[in-house]
């Protein structure tokens, strides 16, 4: 009976048999037309650029008023401006800074009324230089992990604050495949990543009792910024085209897709939405299978 309603609603085209289905419509239909996360409101620290600037994008196309949390003026202004007024802005919040990470938070509360959702994104590598153990600058470690590590656990510090007298909200942690593999990153970065995984992990079971859910997100290599610097130092003779190709095609296990922001940002969405209402302490690994489908100097199979 539903197969022959699916088909008929295939026959009609969309348009006009849509309205007489309405479970099905969420099945088939694209992001750009859906409000997954209409009335939401989110911080997502990070967003003037790459990763944090997709999600504010989707995040807004779904609905969501989102309050764009970074050290970079000028873009995260010119970011909110593009999104809208009425649906973004942009605040200075610098979050090795616990008082700035909590003004954000404040400012989403004060301009809306409430918070449901944060992404915590903001991140650095630190030095590219990637030397041998015994060399270990631990003045960079201690920079990258008050950025990456300290940085996320004020932000799930103040989100929860908020969040857990209404008993509700989503804190998305923005982790890495260098927290899961090791070798791939200069170490302070893998260290860091394997932190915001531990952080998640930490809480997750005191916020599930307060209707308050935390997970990370593991991304694969993606040609942001971010990564174009490191790739810029590693490959100095190489330009931005070989860079791009570098990621794609070196660090990638899936023959012909390569991963973008945007699949991040949907990751995200996912989180930050309703359908992910008993998924927590989770970590969502976004990477083609890189770090289950090839261990680090192993040769490929042979096809
Ligand atoms: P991105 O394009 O460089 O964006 C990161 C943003 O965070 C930048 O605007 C950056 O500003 C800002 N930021 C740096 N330090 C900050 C601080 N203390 N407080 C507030 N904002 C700060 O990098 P991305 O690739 O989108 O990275 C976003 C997140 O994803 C990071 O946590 C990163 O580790 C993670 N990630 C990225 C990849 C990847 O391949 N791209 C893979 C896995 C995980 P500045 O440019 O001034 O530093």
């Amino acid at each position: 009976m539903f197969f022959r309603a699916v088909q008929h609603v295939l026959r009609q085209g969309k348009s006009r048999a849509w309205p007489f289905l309405p479970g099905v419509v969420n099945h088939f239909s694209t992001a750009s037309h859906s409000q997954r996360l209409a009335r939401k409101v989110a911080v997502i620290t990070g967003a003037s650029s790459g990763i944090g600037k997709a999600t504010a994008a989707e995040f807004v196309r779904n609905g969501a008023k989102v309050v764009l949390a970074d050290v970079q003026g000028d873009l995260g202004r010119a970011v909110a401006e593009e999104l809208g007024a009425d649906a973004a802005c942009y605040t200075r919040c610098d979050v090795t800074d616990e008082a700035q990470v909590a003004a954000a938070v404040d400012l989403a509360v004060a301009r809306h009324g409430k918070l449901d959702v944060i992404l915590n994104n903001a991140g650095v590598v630190g030095s590219l230089a990637r030397p041998p153990l015994g060399a270990l600058d631990l003045a960079d470690f201690d920079r990258v992990m008050a950025i990456n590590a300290r940085g996320v656990m004020a932000g799930v510090k103040h989100a929860a604050r908020v969040m857990v007298p209404r008993r509700s909200g989503s804190i998305i942690c923005m982790a890495s495949i260098a927290g899961v593999l090791g070798s791939v990153t200069p170490h302070p970065y893998s260290v860091s990543k394997a932190a915001v995984v531990g952080i998640v992990r930490a809480v997750a079971g005191e916020l599930a009792r307060s209707g308050v859910r935390v997970n990370a997100i593991s991304p694969n290599y993606i040609p942001t910024p971010l990564v174009m610097r490191i790739l810029e130092e590693w490959y100095p003779g190489s330009c931005a085209e070989e860079h791009k190709r570098i990621v794609e095609k070196n660090i990638n296990e899936m023959e012909g897709v390569v991963l973008e922001p945007e699949d991040i940002a949907r990751a995200a969405l996912y989180l930050a939405s309703d359908e992910s209402k008993y998924v927590n302490g989770h970590n969502l690994v976004v990477d083609g299978g890189f770090t289950v489908g090839k261990a680090p100097n192993m040769p490929a199979p042979a096809q």
